[in-house]
């Protein structure tokens, strides 16, 4: 059965992940993975963006426009539409995420350990400090995948995103979180790949030097996609084709 898990670093830009992750080059010098930098989408702000990667919409077409907007996406997601189909759906991830696919406002003690396959995202562990460590999220990842073998898994780290909030771009602080999440990866990716997941590694924006991502520079727009396998399909050109692809990699209609 096909399965994917999709890697959702916040907040990292193309340029940082480019200078600072060397197990993520190492696959590509290797043929393991595919690399290639898209634009985000606008306004490049988290909310409206994780609506998008999920959705496959642009934000004007979702209605998801600003941060404070706490509504279910109002389109179908990848998690709903994975749900339809039949297939185990996890993820650990900023609450956000819990509040646009599964139930809103979030309830922490009713929804940080989510096991309810009714909705779209059936298993979660979903977390709301945002100096939550990134080496914790990526446990809660894998006990996810250990506990209940999804066939769709969505890794969420903050590290990134709260490092370039704090200190900016140039800073020492926001290249050593793109170092330690590519360290996770590098903990982890391969395991993913053994056990049969096709993996997609993004951002839903970059950061800018004054640590802010609302405006239109490369800083803040241009992430980067990787995807491991599949040399038979092209790599996305938008980011409105990342939820697309995941259901292709699903065999979702
Ligand atoms: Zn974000």
């Amino acid at each position: 059965m096909a399965s994917c898990v999709l890697v959702l670093l916040d907040g990292l830009n193309a340029t940082t992940a480019r200078l600072c992750m060397g197990f993520m080059v190492a696959l590509e010098q290797a043929g393991k993975i595919r690399h290639t930098e898209l634009h985000c989408e606008m306004p490049p702000l988290s909310r409206p963006l994780y609506a998008t990667l999920f959705s496959g919409k642009t934000p004007a077409e979702h209605g998801i426009l600003h941060n404070e907007d706490t509504r279910l996406c109002p389109s179908p997601t990848i998690f709903s539409r994975a749900r339809d189909a039949g297939l185990v759906t996890a993820a650990a991830a900023w609450y956000w995420v819990s509040e646009l696919c599964n139930a809103t406002p979030f309830i922490p003690a009713r929804d940080r350990l989510t096991h309810s396959p009714s909705l779209p995202i059936g298993h979660g562990l979903f977390y709301s400090s945002d100096t939550y460590p990134d080496t914790e999220l990526f446990r809660d990842a894998e006990s996810l995948r250990y506990s209940h073998a999804p066939h769709l898994l969505l890794v969420h780290s903050m590290g990134i995103d709260t490092a370039g909030h704090r200190h900016g771009s140039d800073s020492r602080a926001y290249r050593d979180a793109a170092r330690e999440a590519d360290g996770l990866l590098a903990r982890t990716l391969p395991a993913w790949i053994a056990a049969g997941y096709t993996v997609i590694v993004t951002a839903d924006h970059g950061m800018n030097a004054d640590g802010s991502h609302n405006d239109i520079t490369d800083n803040v727009r241009l992430v980067p996609l990787w995807l491991t396998g599949h040399e038979e399909v092209h790599l996305p050109t938008a980011q409105t084709q990342i939820a697309g692809l995941v259901d292709r990699l699903l065999n979702l209609d």
